[in-house]
């Protein structure tokens, strides 16, 4: 029944059908059904008009019109003004728009129920925009709370309002079987206290009482995460007892020259920590599979050098996946200066490895000869054929979603051991859902003598005095960052954006060596340009956001970021993390125009305040939701959510995959009779949600 076609529901024509799939993707009975309110308002009760005090947001009102009032503001522009009284006071209804709609449909000496909020105007209260309805044809009695359905423009203009979808829903309510069939077992409802799924289903669209609009979100909610969870879960527990994973039995010479000739510093006791999870992990027999959290500059690239040292040792291959070809680049230059004297072979394959260079390397590669593989995509192309692959590092996995983690798989017979690391921390309610089937390890210790970065924030007239510490700071030797925004590498504007600002950079800084990196410039040159910088030679860098991830100069100290307002807080905070990196104190300047949102103020405000990612990234989805979080969108797990949200509901999330994990470890083959209801359910929903089958 569920799943009939929306057509079969009258008041649902051919055109309506269109609009709705097209706009909301409502194509069935149950996409309508679960089609949820996104406000109510409490129309359960009349006001009198003596009673408002302007603290109530929306109430209602019934009485009579006296008579109507035209003001004119300008040359089209109209003011309309009904007079209203229920005999306990006057008030005005205000109209700016479709005066003359008003004037010829509302009558006087008529009763109508009208809906808005008051607000206080040179002594009387007024509403602007009300709704009005003749006092006749609402049954206030079952109204309770009314419900607010989100339409958008095409909607509206095709005469589907809210009421409409209202009025739609509530057909479809009494049309469907009588009570809707049951999606959890009543040992996981009882014990929760959550109500049924037939009562949740009316409630959540017709609630009574607000104690009842919350009982019916909370059990949605819950079964929304729940078989989230589930099928997270489901999917590790399967992925492990299906597969095998290599044995890395030893720590052999390799890693032992390396430990002992070319590690310049002690190991911080987090990255001695995650060492040890590793190797268990690539010891146990099973498929390692970690998410390695650590913030920018907390070493994350050595563990992923020792993990790969120990795959070599124990005679595999290992390769390293960057999200850029400068990042890729950059982690070879590390690497080989930490393989200094030893026998293993590190190569790099980018985009831009091509002809006789490629070939030679790939072959080298499928014949062993190649021990790591630093590189970008281009690593998961199918011509990548690897001897022995055991295991595969993914740095800023943000860039790479679970399908091309799943193509690492492919690339040995049995799949490689995968670390997976970020140095975009995700709060822990987000990563149980993101990567809820990775283990997860963390570095929260940064190597010692780092001064903590201080960051301020600027105004754009403000720069005299950014421009002298500027100075001083190259005074002292150090480097600086220069950063514009980019918002689309090819948006022409911006573009001329930094190539101005570079020439007026010149004359404000005459006699500096700068460098200047971005989006349009060939591979080479960008390589080159960077290489200076790196080296030393210049003392600016001007860039847009390449530079972002991982790029590596100890030397640098000033982190300027222009237009700041234009990033989101994990960016901002990604490009902090380009400096402090060295034993210097740094800094990080933030320069905005005067007019800051709302919203600017706040992730401004925030990076002042904290260094630290964690709470940043809570700040972050609290701010802007998961949706719009970097890398939720590719990352397999579609995040449609319907009515739970993650950042809200983190609670929720956390007893979710509790009861979602209880299951699985009672019924790890799935054919518990009393589990039936889940697993059939879950199988329904995979298919139902096309994306949700990415996971696997
Ligand atoms: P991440 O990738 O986590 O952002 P990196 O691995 O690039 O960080 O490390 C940042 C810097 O810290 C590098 O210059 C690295 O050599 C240095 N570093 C790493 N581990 C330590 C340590 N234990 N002690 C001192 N410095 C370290
Ligand atoms: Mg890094």
């Amino acid at each position: 029944m569920l799943d009939q076609d929306i057509t079969y529901l009258p008041g649902v024509g051919p055109h309506r059908k269109e609009i709705l799939s097209k706009e909301l993707n409502i194509h069935t009975f149950g996409d309508l059904l679960e089609y949820y309110p996104y406000k109510y308002v409490d129309r359960s009760r009349l006001y009198r008009i003596a009673d408002l005090q302007g603290t109530q947001p929306f109430v209602q009102i019934k009485g009579q019109i006296l008579s109507f009032e035209e003001f004119v503001m300008g040359v089209r522009k109209k003011r309309i003004v009904a007079h209203f009284t229920d005999g306990t006071g006057i008030v005005d209804l205000v109209w700016f728009q479709s005066t003359k709609y008003v004037a010829t449909t509302y009558k006087v000496n008529t009763d109508y129920i009208v809906f808005g909020k008051p607000s206080l105007y040179g002594g009387r209260y007024q509403f602007a925009h009300p709704d009005i309805d003749p006092a006749d044809t609402l049954q206030l009695s079952d109204m309770g709370l009314q419900p607010y359905y989100g339409t958008t423009e095409r909607m509206k203009k095709a005469g589907i309002l809210s009421r409409t979808l209202e009025r739609l829903t509530k057909s479809l309510l009494q049309r469907l079987p009588a009570p809707l069939p049951e999606t959890l077992p009543p040992f996981i409802t009882a014990p929760l206290h959550l109500i049924s799924r037939n009562d949740a289903c009316h409630q959540i669209h017709y609630p009574r009482s607000t104690a009842q609009l919350q009982q019916a979100q909370l059990r949605l909610k819950f079964e929304e995460l729940f078989y989230v969870q589930l099928n997270i879960l489901r999917y590790a527990s399967h992925h492990r007892r299906q597969y095998r994973g290599y044995r890395f039995t030893k720590i052999g010479p390799h890693f032992h020259h390396f430990y002992t000739h070319n590690l310049p510093f002690e190991l911080t006791g987090a990255q001695k920590r995650v060492m040890h999870e590793i190797r268990r992990d690539m010891d146990s027999g099973h498929q390692m599979n970690r998410l390695l959290q650590g913030d920018v500059g907390s070493g994350k690239t050595l563990v992923a050098l020792m993990s790969m040292l120990i795959a070599v040792d124990n005679g595999f291959q290992a390769c390293l996946m960057a999200p850029t070809e400068i990042l890729a680049e950059q982690h070879l230059v590390t690497i080989r200066q930490m393989l200094a004297g030893s026998s293993v072979r590190a190569e790099l394959l980018t985009g831009i490895v091509k002809g006789k260079q490629r070939q030679t390397l790939l072959s080298d590669l499928v014949a062993g000869e190649i021990h790591i593989l630093v590189g970008t995509h281009a690593l998961i192309e199918d011509s990548v054929q690897f001897s022995r692959l055991g295991l595969a590092v993914i740095d800023e996995q943000h860039r790479f979603g679970v399908k091309q983690r799943a193509k690492l798989w492919e690339k040995s017979s049995t799949p490689p051991h995968v670390l997976v690391m970020t140095a975009t921390p995700i709060p822990r309610t987000l990563a149980m859902t993101l990567y809820g089937d990775l283990d997860v390890s963390i570095i929260d210790e940064l190597p010692p003598g780092r001064k903590p970065i201080q960051t301020l924030h600027k105004y754009d007239h403000q720069t005299t005095s950014l421009y002298a510490g500027i100075r001083q700071q190259i005074a002292q030797g150090r480097q600086v960052y220069i950063v514009y925004p980019l918002i689309k590498e090819s948006e022409k504007s911006d573009l001329k954006n930094l190539e101005e600002g570079y020439e007026a950079l010149k004359t404000i800084f005459p006699g500096m060596r700068m460098s200047k990196i971005h989006g349009k410039m060939k591979a080479k040159e960008k390589e080159a340009e960077m290489q200076r910088f790196v080296a030393g030679e210049t003392q600016i860098l001007v860039a847009t956001t390449v530079i972002e991830v991982g790029v590596n100069v100890p030397n640098a100290s000033v982190m300027v970021i222009l237009d700041a307002q234009r990033f989101g807080l994990s960016q901002l905070h990604q490009l902090r993390g380009r400096v402090g990196r060295g034993a210097d104190q740094s800094y990080c300047i933030l320069v905005t125009g005067r007019q800051l949102s709302a919203e600017t103020r706040k992730r401004i405000d925030i990076m002042c305040e904290t260094n630290d990612g964690f709470r940043i990234a809570e700040a972050d989805l609290k701010l802007r939701g998961p949706g719009d979080l970097e890398g939720t969108q590719q990352s397999g797990i579609a995040f449609d959510l319907k009515i739970a949200d993650i950042a809200r509901d983190g609670h929720l999330v956390q007893l979710a995959r509790d009861e979602a994990r209880k299951v699985v470890e009672a019924d790890p083959d799935c054919n518990r009779p009393e589990n039936a209801i889940l697993w059939n359910r879950l199988k329904q929903l995979r298919r139902d949600h096309i994306d949700w089958a990415a996971i696997s």
